[in-house]
């Protein structure tokens, strides 16, 4: 179906001035939202729609949760940013509830998602310059192929996707990549004596929701171990319940030498992360040597520990888990001849979509915008579906009729 018999006059305005007065560096589906609430949305049409991308998990929590955004507005009238040129009195108290509510000695507070992976790859170099004893410049980090970290020059540096590197580099250097899911490989790699970090997602998530397999996580942290290398787990679109588990890496009780926290760690409100370490690896970095003008603000600290208080409070993660293992079963009991494969852990899932035609993740998207469910393709033929984690299960068969019906006319 073609996309401009979709769309009405006033959703083609807003498309036309993005398109005129906006950077083309995303390609969007054609819907305008205007407002979120729960598990929907809704565009400047009035036409209601499951979110199944959920902001890439940044909405783990539900659009406008009424005690985040209570939060939100209660520090906003309060106090907004200090830098950390002067102290304020909530970070402290943020920075204890979360490294207890992990388990870790120390927080360093950020801002997006890939500089929580900057800091975290910083971390790691100087720990292996200062504690493990590489000799200097000689450091090297372990990356996966497919990953996905984010869009700084160094993070795409060890991306395997072209399209995010062309004519972007030179890059920097001190990355060797692996395949994912292959513990020969990563064995092979933790040979090298200047290897001082495992940087990985526990589920590739921008790679279609990689799962790998069971026991792999584990195995790679002890390896890690063994070699005195450290595990860096990017949980930034993995953790805060959306895989069944606070974190995907407590699936195999595997405790990351560096965490790294973004997307859902705000519920949608704001830019926020977290990289979280034990002191021999965070005290490397001393004042002046790392920072952000607006890493631990007030707005954020409040915001971030509301924001995982609902996760625990809403049992967010035993309904991922519930939830995603029903979604999947019934996606697979449509033993649809155009879906290939359903994968996933709790409530981050996909299908890969397999249709003589390119463009039909595409096509069924639209198909699903206009029945009422908005979901993204990823490298063509996969299709991720993410709700909010409040999903019920009256809303979950609601979603299958759905998806069911816009896969009808391929
Ligand atoms: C989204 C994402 C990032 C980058 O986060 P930004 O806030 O967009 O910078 C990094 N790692 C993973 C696994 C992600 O999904």
């Amino acid at each position: 179906m073609p996309v401009t018999k979709t769309i009405t006059s006033l959703t083609r305005q807003f498309l036309e001035k993005e398109e005129m007065y906006g950077a083309h560096n995303y390609h969007p589906l054609p819907v305008v939202l205007t407002k979120g609430k729960g598990v929907f949305v809704w565009d400047v049409d009035d036409r209601r729609y499951y979110d199944f991308l959920s902001g890439y998990s940044a909405i783990n929590q539900g659009h406008c949760h009424p005690r985040i955004i209570e939060t939100f507005i209660e520090q906003a009238q309060k106090l907004t940013l200090t830098s950390r040129a002067f102290h304020n009195d909530v970070l402290g108290e943020y920075e204890e509830f979360i490294t207890k509510f992990f388990g870790y000695d120390k927080v360093l507070p950020m801002n997006t998602g890939v500089e929580a992976v900057e800091t975290g790859l910083k971390l790691a170099r100087r720990w292996g310059y200062e504690v493990k004893g590489v000799p200097r410049n000689k450091a090297k980090i372990i990356t996966c192929a497919q990953n996905f970290h984010g869009r700084t020059i160094s993070v795409i540096s060890f991306s395997s996707d072209e399209s995010s590197r062309k004519d972007f580099g030179p890059f920097t250097p001190g990355f060797e990549t692996i395949p994912y899911n292959d513990i020969p490989a990563l064995q092979m790699a933790l040979q090298d004596a200047n290897v001082v970090g495992f940087l990985v997602e526990p589920i590739q998530g921008e790679a279609g929701v990689i799962v790998p397999d069971e026991g792999y996580l584990a195995k790679a942290a002890a390896q890690c171990k063994e070699a005195n290398v450290l595990f860096i787990a990017d949980e930034i679109q993995t953790g805060l319940a959306r895989t069944g588990k606070m974190l995907a890496c407590d699936h195999e009780g595997v405790r990351p030498d560096i965490l790294l926290l973004g997307k859902a760690l705000s519920g949608g409100t704001m830019p926020v992360s977290a990289v979280l370490a034990d002191d021999e690896i965070m005290l490397t970095i001393k004042p002046g040597d790392h920072g952000s003008t607006y890493g631990g603000n007030p707005m954020a600290c409040k915001v971030a520990m509301t924001a995982l208080q609902v996760l625990v409070d809403e049992q967010m993660a035993e309904n991922s888990a519930v939830q995603g293992a029903h979604f999947r079963k019934e996606l697979t009991d449509l033993r649809h001849e155009h879906i290939s494969i359903v994968r996933g852990k709790g409530l981050f899932n996909a299908i890969v979509i397999n249709h003589p035609q390119k463009d039909a993740a595409w096509d069924i998207c639209i198909a699903m915008k206009q029945n009422g469910l908005l979901a993204k393709p990823t490298h063509g033929d996969r299709i991720r579906f993410a709700p909010p984690l409040l999903i019920n299960q009256e809303q979950i068969d609601d979603c299958i009729g759905i998806i069911k019906k816009s896969m009808e006319n391929l």
